[in-house]
């Protein structure tokens, strides 16, 4: 038993949207006893590895921003990555929580034993916490396509969250694999710029058309005045978003027709070449992929410098992509816009938890975790935006705040000195598993398409249910489903 009201010290791995905001919510909760483990030299996560031209979230910028610190000042309603990234630097900086991080340092293991995480980083910098947090992202290891020859290449080459700012694209003749939200961003930010550019399309991609107008100085004027506005807009934009949250987990909904009815539009009335309009045409029902919002891809895609490419990649040469049909395309530039390893987390770091068991066996099959959070057997280690959490088109900021709130209320008992460690018990992370895999039959995500979702099991790895069960599972842990030692 550990003393009475004894503080907690904590390691919360990553300094991203989610390390920022753990930092300042335990600093907020008077729990100052904690270092933020980052191995970059800057915080911003996502939003400072990726820094591709047209960057932007597509979640609108007043509802991806944390709740306790809105901001008048957002240029556009989805504003670009850069501003994103300035915003969590500023956050981080106003809360002042940048000295309790420590830059450059990997965190390469974590061991529990009797009570204690022993946290080791790559410098060898040792350190022993009473609690973990992995705040460690979800895309954020880059997938590189199995295509012959990509060695060979001898232009520029990179993976999309791997830009590479040295090289010249204008006047370049650039080729992006992939139909992602990442490379339909691109092609809008680039055709413009690039003498040529080749988009190698695999699979076709629904669009939902979305504007991006830019607040007026008056708008923020008011903003600013008026904060009680801010508060409108976002729960405006929220009951948006938990309709469209609530859509795409019932397949035959309404709401979904209505998206898909709103998709084939903007493909029919926006694309007018007949022949480039059925190569655009996707063969799977909208938003069983990651539904892609833009507003002017189909314009951009029908620039004449562009080239919709939907011959299959025979391989890479050194001048170029060649397609199955014998063509050379040939590229300055070649830009991989091929998603991310969805299923690694925090891996390749070496967790050990009680008993010995490391997370490489407790995840030899694939990741799972009770609500995302935590893992039977590893107690005191929790997870923000784990796996098979709510992923589709939400604000990852509204889920991670939520879910910071459940595992506060799961230390309530560590604080007051009632017990040393929690965790969640493996019947109730096996009940949560198999309610999960029945649920996903009714979303729109298992309609026949291959998407980043999708598990080795093709099982989508994401929250089935409506976003309000998620908030309302997040309201109060069951304590059944936790063991307390
Ligand atoms: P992605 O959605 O996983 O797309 C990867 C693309 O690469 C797909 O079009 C895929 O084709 C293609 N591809 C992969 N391997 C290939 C190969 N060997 N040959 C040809 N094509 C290949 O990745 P992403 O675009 O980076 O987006 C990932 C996620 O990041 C998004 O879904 C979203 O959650 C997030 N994101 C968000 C924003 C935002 O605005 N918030 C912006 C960018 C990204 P197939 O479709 O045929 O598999």
């Amino acid at each position: 038993m550990v003393e009475d009201g004894r503080a907690l010290r904590f390691a919360i791995i990553g300094a991203g949207m989610a390390g920022v905001l753990s930092a300042i919510k335990l600093k907020g909760a008077g729990l100052t006893d904690f270092t933020v483990y980052e191995k970059a030299d800057r915080v911003g996560g996502t939003w400072r590895e990726n820094t591709y031209p047209g960057l932007s979230c597509d979640v609108p910028s007043h509802l991806y921003s944390y709740s306790f610190a809105p901001t008048p000042e957002w240029s556009h309603r989805f504003s670009p990555g850069d501003e994103i990234q300035g915003y969590f630097e500023r956050v981080a900086h106003e809360h002042d929580i940048e000295r309790q991080i420590r830059f450059g340092e990997a965190v390469t293991s974590c061991r529990y034993d009797d009570g204690t995480w022993h946290v080791e980083t790559e410098s060898g910098h040792r350190d022993d916490v009473d609690v973990v947090i992995a705040a460690t992202g979800v895309l954020h290891h880059p997938k590189l396509p199995d295509i012959e020859g990509l060695d060979e290449f001898e232009g520029a080459m990179f993976h999309s969250a791997r830009w590479d700012h040295d090289v010249r694209l204008d006047g370049a003749r650039v080729g992006i694999v992939g139909t992602g939200s990442t490379a339909v961003q691109m092609v809008s930010a680039l055709v413009g710029r690039v003498e040529k550019l080749s988009l190698f399309q695999r699979t076709a991609q629904w669009i939902m058309p979305q504007d991006n107008p830019p607040y007026s100085d008056d708008e923020k004027t008011e903003f600013r005045a008026n904060p009680q506005r801010l508060a409108e807009l976002r729960a405006n934009l929220t009951q948006v978003f938990d309709t469209f949250a609530n859509a795409i987990v019932d397949a035959d909904s309404p709401e979904m027709k209505m998206i898909a009815g709103m998709c084939r539009d903007n493909l029919e009335s926006n694309v007018r070449d007949p022949e480039l309009r059925e190569a655009l045409r996707p063969d799977y029902q909208a938003a069983c992929k990651r539904l892609i919002i833009s507003p002017d891809f189909y314009d951009a895609i029908q620039q004449p410098n562009a080239e919709l490419v939907t011959e299959a990649i025979e391989r890479v040469e050194p001048n170029g992509v060649r397609t199955r049909d014998g063509r050379l395309h040939e590229l300055d530039v070649l830009v991989l816009a091929t998603g991310f390893k969805t299923d690694a987390f925090m891996r390749p770091m070496d967790v050990i938890g009680r008993d010995g068991e490391s997370l490489a066996q407790a995840w030899s099959a694939r990741p799972s975790a009770y609500m995302s959070i935590s893992i039977p057997g590893f107690p005191n280690f929790f997870m923000l935006n784990g796996p098979n959490g709510p992923v589709g088109n939400f604000s990852l900021i509204e889920v991670a705040e939520l879910q910071f709130g459940y595992i506060m209320q799961l230390l309530a008992p560590l604080r007051s000195g009632e017990c040393r460690e929690v965790s969640a018990t493996r019947d109730a992370m096996e009940r949560h598993e198999a309610a999960r895999v029945e649920a996903v039959e009714k979303t729109v995500w298992v309609t026949g398409c291959r998407s980043w979702y999708l598990d080795d099991r093709g099982i989508p790895a994401t929250w089935p249910w409506s976003f309000d069960r998620f908030r309302s599972e997040m309201h109060a842990p069951h304590p059944a489903a936790f063991e307390y030692r």
